[in-house]
């Protein structure tokens, strides 16, 4: 069997769908498990009903779920020339769950009520699109995700009960494999009460890793909007070119440091299970593509990743004692208690400097708990660009006469901290 996953561009309108289709239809022979993301943007826009929400702006927030409203009536309208087919009743009825949530009064907790609004985008896609492949006559069960990804309560940020999940995994999914292709969402998970949970921003592909890893898929494929991994992302750069095989070793470098075409939780599953990962065009679906998997590093070119919205922190300490490592592992500890990923680190003496993710909320939280002991600085306004196998060229090019915050260099890998407003 093979696990496929889509994500929002591939199913952002009536037509892609019906693409989406025409791709699944060339795999007529193979069991196919199939993770599907929210349409287009939707995650983003659920973001704002719960921004509009959570702050009781109630007419902004009709104002962003009409939209939401108006972008699943489109797809539902370019698929379903039949007024009276079933997936409209369907979708209304989602619709009505989450409209319940919106008219009360917040009660929870923020990050709670973000898995259980923000959701409601894949359980849409997948109510759409699996009820189109069964009116294409592309007979399809949709999954509920929520009862088999198991996960704690760490809402947003879900961690998965692997032996459960295992377990609710296969006792489902192989004989509904039996029927015909099988539907599920990305990015969700439930808890032991049946609370929906998300996986983390961009978490599909990592939805699918999982189901593969369960399975023992055979491989997995993500049809993207690109013709694979490329050497740099093509929005920033100019001609970046297809890196057609990758070990999984570069691909979690890679994916680590920002390369957004594969979420980085997605190849530790499949590589401990030596699953090979297809990154495939869903505009060309006959192109090569990329493969992931048990393969010797060898000859890659240099390759550009950049993360964005990063800040620096600039923790000096108060008392004058050095940074030592009963003071790092302090920090640390606090770092990881109020969950800010650290990119990359530096340090002196007496101050100690950190590259993050700009989480304003979390950063806050962190530097008010850090100010007994340490005064810290924060830049903000940053980029972090890693360059892996770097030519002397490259790097006197990117380097040229930018500010770096923080640089890094361990072998032909570097990493330099800069303005966000710089052009590489
Ligand atoms: P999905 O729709 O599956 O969520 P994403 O939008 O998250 O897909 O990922 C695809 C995007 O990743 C591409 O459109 C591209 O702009 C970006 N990207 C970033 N780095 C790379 C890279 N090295 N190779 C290819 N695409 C990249
Ligand atoms: N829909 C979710 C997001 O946009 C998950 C995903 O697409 O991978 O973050
Ligand atoms: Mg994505």
């Amino acid at each position: 069997m093979r696990v496929f996953k889509f994500g929002g561009a591939s199913i952002k309108d009536a037509e892609s769908i019906q693409n989406v289709a025409s791709i699944v239809r060339r795999f007529p022979n193979d069991s196919l498990v199939i993770v599907i993301s929210a349409s287009g943007k939707t995650t983003n826009a659920m973001e704002l009903v719960l921004k509009a929400y959570w702050e009781r702006d109630l007419e902004e927030m009709q104002a962003a779920l009409n939209k939401v409203k108006a972008h699943h009536k489109a797809l539902t309208d370019g698929l379903f020339p039949n007024l009276e087919h079933p997936v409209y009743n369907e979708i209304h009825d989602i619709l009505i769950d989450l409209e319940w949530i919106l008219e009360e009064e917040p009660q929870d907790e923020f990050d709670y009520l973000y898995d259980q609004i923000v959701g409601t985008g894949e359980l849409l896609s997948t109510t759409i699109v699996s009820a189109y492949f069964n009116e294409v006559n592309l007979k399809t069960t949709w999954l509920d995700v929520r009862d088999c990804i198991k996960t704690d309560n760490t809402y947003r940020d879900a961690n998965i009960n692997w032996e459960e999940t295992e377990g609710a995994i296969k006792e489902k999914v192989p004989t509904l494999l039996t029927q015909g292709l099988v539907i599920t969402q990305g990015f969700l998970g439930g808890t032991t009460e049946n609370f929906t949970t998300t996986l983390g921003r961009e978490g599909s592909d990592f939805t699918a890793a999982i189901f593969s890893y369960c399975l023992d898929a055979q491989d997995m494929s993500i049809w993207k909007d690109v013709p694979g991994v490329l050497t740099a992302d093509p929005r920033l750069f100019d001609h970046p070119t297809l890196v057609e095989q990758l070990s999984y070793s570069e691909a979690i470098e890679m994916t680590y440091y920002g390369a957004q075409v594969i979420h980085p939780k997605t190849i530790r599953p499949l590589q401990n299970k030596t699953i090979p990962l297809h990154v495939k065009s869903f505009i060309d679906p006959e192109g090569k593509g990329t493969v992931i998997g048990a393969f010797e590093d060898k000859n890659y070119p240099p390759m550009i990743v950049v993360k964005k919205e990063q800040a620096i922190l600039r923790m000096v300490s108060k008392d004058f004692f050095f940074v030592d490592e009963v003071k790092f592992s302090k920090l640390f500890e606090t770092l990881a208690k109020h969950r800010i990923k650290v990119n990359m680190t530096q340090n002196t003496a007496l101050a100690f400097s950190v590259c993050v993710n700009d989480d304003a909320q979390k950063i806050e939280a962190l530097i008010a708990d850090l100010e007994m002991n340490y005064e810290v600085k924060k830049i903000e306004g940053l980029k972090l660009v890693t360059i892996r196998h770097t030519s002397e060229a490259l790097f006197d090019r990117i380097i040229d006469a930018r500010k770096i915050y923080l640089e890094e260099k361990i072998g032909s890998n570097i990493q330099l901290v800069m303005n966000k407003e710089e052009i590489l």
